[in-house]
């Protein structure tokens, strides 16, 4: 398959692999930003074959995970005491809140939907109109813009059953909140190639020289990722911070105005709680006055409760890089893709269900 094949081809990465170790003179600490490069880097056993040379850790990179417990509580109770039908991508139904999951709310009989797009939500709001629809809309840049056209379509049919719980995150503060940790351990970052498709990655050329730290925009295959892990290590050994783009075929450093006009005309930048993190300044986007009318928050008079309700789950140091999912102890027996403890293990963009899930390809590549 064209830009699939060509990006996994066994001698190439046997080739790329080789360099890599033969150019490495210490074990730099380098950060992916993105849960599909966590899972990729875990599934082709690329982390156990350089876990000798390099270390990587991973980031805050899966939407879900970062959704706070507070805003899952906001969206039980749009389920349980405002009754509205609640439409949501599916791995947000399962991640535990302080008052249980969505799932859990649903057996409860509250009307819980699962869609794969902000437009599946907007058709059910057109064709329930004695129902409030509400679309739980989670995730980075990337999922943005789709949210910010479903209100823009809700507001064309003139809906007014139709709103939005929204958590959509940014990616370069959550960046820079990870590098301003007293106890930051990172060298390098791989940015997250599709993001950077979106918001372009001229941006971060400030951290870049604020931090001294090398950081190279990253797509998702396996010769992607070694690609990217090459650079890294070569601005890390010159001693050269610097910002390269190895996902060319893809990301500019300006991104994509259609989508950013579309953030633009329906978001604003807004400070914002993350899970694990607190709060994050510019972390997030929040909908624009213009477009109060849909937001649920507003409609529904919602005061989110301040919530730490993570428990003994250890996501926020999984998320920001400081442990390693199986360094967690739960993971593996109390906390299993089957009975989570926390998101991480719950999303398929999780860091600690991508250790569970290749659990052996770790070890089998590191032996
Ligand atoms: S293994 Fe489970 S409990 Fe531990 S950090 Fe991951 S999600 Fe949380």
């Amino acid at each position: 398959m064209k830009y699939v094949d060509e990006f996994r081809q066994s001698k190439v990465l046997t080739r790329q692999l080789t360099e890599l170790r033969q150019s490495v003179t210490q074990r730099w600490v380098i950060m992916d930003v993105c849960g599909g490069q966590t899972h990729a880097f875990l599934r082709y056993g690329l982390e156990g074959a350089l876990d000798d040379v390099l270390e990587l850790i991973h980031g805050p990179g899966c939407p879900v995970c970062v959704t706070p417990a507070e805003t899952i509580g906001d969206a039980m109770e749009l389920t349980l005491n405002h009754h509205v039908t609640l439409a949501s991508f599916g791995d947000m139904l399962r991640v535990p809140g302080a008052t249980g999951s969505l799932l859990q709310a649903r057996a409860r009989g509250a009307d819980v939907r699962i869609v794969y797009s902000p437009m599946d939500a907007v058709q059910l709001a057109v064709r329930n109109p004695a129902r409030e629809v509400v679309f739980f809309g989670v995730g980075f840049e990337t999922t943005a813009p789709a949210t910010a056209l479903a209100l823009l379509q809700a507001r064309q049919l003139g809906l007014t059953n139709f709103s939005v719980l929204d958590h959509h995150v940014r990616v370069e503060p959550a960046m820079r909140a990870i590098l301003q940790l007293p106890n930051c351990r990172v060298q390098g970052f791989l940015a997250a190639g599709h993001v950077c498709t979106v918001t372009g990655f001229a941006h971060y050329e400030e951290l870049v020289r604020g931090f001294q730290v090398p950081i190279v925009v990253t797509g998702f295959e396996p010769v992607d990722l070694l690609s990217g892990l090459s650079e890294c290590v070569r601005l890390l050994e010159q001693k050269t911070p610097a910002l390269e783009n190895r996902y060319s075929r893809s990301a500019r450093p300006t991104g994509n105005a259609r989508a950013q006009q579309l953030l633009d005309e329906v978001f604003q930048v807004a400070t914002i709680p993350w899970r694990g993190f607190g709060r994050i300044a510019e972390g997030g986007l929040r909908l624009r006055a213009e477009f109060q009318s849909f937001d649920a928050r507003v409609r529904f008079s919602l005061e989110s409760a301040v919530s730490d309700h993570d428990g003994e789950c250890q996501s926020g140091l999984v998320l920001s890089g400081q442990i390693k999912p199986p360094q967690c102890p739960l993971f593996g027996n109390a906390c299993t893709p089957d009975q989570p403890r926390g998101a991480p293990m719950v999303s398929s963009e999780g860091a600690c269900a991508a250790y569970f899930r290749y659990a052996q390809t770790v070890e089998a590549s590191s032996e």
